[in-house]
């Protein structure tokens, strides 16, 4: 699935089952929450965390609420995700080409 397929399959998906798009203030509220959760999952997996009883590593899944949510917001507001990523990549090559190769931190 392209991410513009997805954009179009999570519209597709809320006119015919969502009713409606959340408001995006709602929505943001929303990613924020997702975004929490993905990382309660990483404290507990890569962090000094431990997963309570019954709480599950389903790190997957939250990425993907995190990228729902985001796939909402994009729609809402007129972003063509494939474009700004592509804008993204040629930003940090233009920035960034030699910056992270010459830290020496990033070595060994
Ligand atoms: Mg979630």
């Amino acid at each position: 699935m392209t991410i513009d397929e997805a954009q179009k399959a999570v519209d597709e998906w809320i006119k015919k089952y969502g009713v409606r798009y959340f408001s995006e203030l709602t929505n943001m509220a929303c990613l924020t929450e997702e975004v929490g959760e993905l990382a309660r999952v990483m404290a507990r997996k890569y962090g000094d965390q431990s997963f309570k009883a019954g709480e599950k590593d389903n790190i997957g899944e939250e990425m993907a609420d995190v990228l729902w949510v985001l796939i909402c917001l994009a729609n809402q507001t007129g972003v063509n995700l494939t474009d700004e990523l592509k804008k993204s990549f040629e930003k940090k090559t233009r920035r960034d080409s030699q910056r992270h190769i010459n830290n020496e931190k990033l070595k060994a």
